[in-house]
C-alpha cells in the first residue's frame, strides 16, 4: 500500500566549536521523529569543512564544495568561527559562499516564547510574542560596494553602498506575503527607513504596496526600524511575519532573540524559494568557544532548525512533532544552564527523544 519516497539526502557541515555537539544530536532527534514513518528515508553524510579543515588545507571548504554540495536536498550547518583563524576567512570561506552561491535569498528566522525559557519583557508569556522575521539575504547593506578614498588623512572619506534590485526587492515581498498567507493571523509587517533614506527605501516602501495587490487576503502594515524596536518590545502580540532589510532584519532578530529568551534557542533557515538550490538550516549562534568541549551547549536552536528543514523537506507532520516535543521538554524545567538550568545537552536531547517516542 506504501509508496516508498525517494531518498532525501542531507548535507550535515558541524563546522566549528560547539557546531558538531549540537549538529550531532541534531541529527539524532531529526531521525528519531522520522523513525515512525518507513516510507521516509532520510540519509546524512557528514562533510568536516570549518576552521580545522582550513588549518590543514589552507581553505575552509574544497574548491569544489558548492557543486559537491549542490546535489543534497538541504544543508544541516552548525556554526564557523575559531579564535585562532580570522574572521573574515571563516565567514567568507564556507558560510556566505553556500548563501551566495546557492541564492538563498531568504533568510527566516522564527522566533516565540516558549514556555518554560523566560522572557526579559515582564509579564509576557507563550503567546504573546509569536514572529517570523524574513530577512532579504542577498543585497543591500551587505552587498560589499563602497570604498575609502585618502585614507588616515584628515579629509578621508569612506562610503558604505546599499543595493537595492527591483528583482530582489519584488521575490523577498512575495516570499514574505506567501509565508504570511499561511499563518493563523495573515498579516505582514514591512521595516524600512524611507523617511530619512530617500531611494532604496522608497522603492521597498513602493514595491511591498505593488506586491500587497497580488495578496488581498494577507493584511499589512509599514514600520520605520527605529520605532519597530518600540513596537517589538512594548507591543510583540501586534507583530506576526515581520520582512526587511539584509541590515534591518540583522539587528532586528538579535533583538527578537533576545526578547524570546536566549541564543541558544533560536533557529535560521537559508532558503532558495524556487528550490534550485539545497537551502541551509543553522542556529543563529555562533561556535560559542567559552563553552566547547563542556558538554552544556543548548541544542534546541539546532532542533527547531531541524524543525524548520523537515517544513522545508515536506514532512510536515514530522515537523510539528519535532517542535512539540521540543515545547514539552522546555516547558518541563529540562533547561540548559544558558536558559536558568542545570541539564546537560545529553540531558535535554534525551528528554526530546523520550518526548519524541511517546508522540510517535
Ligand atoms: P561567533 O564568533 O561565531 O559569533 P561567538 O563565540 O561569538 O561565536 P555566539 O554564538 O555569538 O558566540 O554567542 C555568544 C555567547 O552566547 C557564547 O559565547 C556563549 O556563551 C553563548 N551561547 C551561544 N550559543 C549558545 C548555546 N547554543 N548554548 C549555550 N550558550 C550559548
Ligand atoms: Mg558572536
Amino acid at each position: 500500500k506504501s509508496v516508498i519516497m525517494k531518498p532525501i539526502n542531507i548535507a550535515s557541515i558541524p563546522a566549528d566549536g560547539i557546531g558538531p555537539e549540537v549538529i550531532s544530536v541534531g541529527i539524532e532527534v531529526v531521525q528519531a521523529v522520522c523513525a515512525r514513518n518507513s516510507d521516509i528515508d532520510l540519509n546524512f553524510t557528514h562533510f568536516d569543512w570549518g576552521s580545522d579543515y582550513y588549518k590543514r588545507h589552507g581553505e575552509m571548504m574544497p574548491a569544489d564544495g558548492l557543486d559537491t554540495l549542490k546535489t543534497f536536498d538541504a544543508i544541516y550547518f552548525g556554526a564557523v568561527g575559531a579564535p585562532d583563524v580570522p574572521d573574515h576567512v571563516t565567514l567568507w570561506g564556507l558560510r556566505l559562499p553556500i548563501c551566495q552561491g546557492f541564492d538563498q535569498y531568504a533568510n527566516v528566522r522564527p522566533t516565540k516564547i516558549i514556555a518554560g525559557i523566560d522572557s526579559p519583557l515582564r509579564n509576557a508569556g507563550p503567546g504573546d510574542l509569536d514572529w517570523v522575521i524574513v530577512r532579504e539575504n542577498s543585497e543591500g547593506e551587505y552587498s560589499g560596494h563602497g570604498g575609502r578614498a585618502h585614507r588616515g588623512m584628515p579629509e578621508e572619506v569612506g562610503t558604505e553602498v546599499a543595493i537595492f534590485t527591483r528583482v530582489g526587492v519584488t521575490r523577498i515581498m512575495r516570499y514574505a506575503f506567501r509565508l504570511a498567507q499561511t499563518r493563523p493571523r495573515k498579516f505582514l509587517t514591512v521595516v524600512t527607513k524611507s523617511n530619512a533614506q530617500r531611494h532604496g527605501m522608497v522603492m521597498w516602501d513602493e514595491i511591498a504596496a505593488e506586491v500587497a495587490t497580488e495578496f488581498p487576503d494577507v493584511a499589512w502594515d509599514k514600520m520605520l526600524v527605529d520605532a519597530m524596536t518600540v513596537r517589538m518590545t512594548l507591543q510583540p502580540d501586534t507583530l506576526d511575519t515581520i520582512v526587511a532589510t539584509n541590515l534591518h532584519a540583522d539587528i532586528l532578530s538579535d533583538l527578537a532573540g533576545a526578547l524570546a529568551g536566549s541564543i541558544g534557542i533560536a533557529p535560521t533557515a537559508n532558503i532558495d524559494p524556487e528550490g534550485r538550490f539545497p537551502s541551509m538550516f543553522e542556529p543563529i549562534h555562533g561556535s560559542a568557544f567559552d563553552i566547547t568541549g563542556k558538554g552544556i551547549a543548548n541544542p534546541v536552536a539546532t532542533f527547531w532548525t531541524g524543525v524548520q528543514m523537515l517544513d522545508h523537506l515536506g514532512l510536515t507532520n514530522e515537523a510539528s512533532r519535532l517542535f512539540t516535543a521540543i515545547e514539552q521538554v522546555c516547558a518541563d524545567g529540562i533547561l540548559t544552564p544558558d536558559v536558568g538550568g542545570t541539564k546537560t545537552t545529553r540531558q535535554v536531547t534525551d528528554a526530546v527523544l523520550d518526548a519524541i517516542r511517546q508522540l510517535n
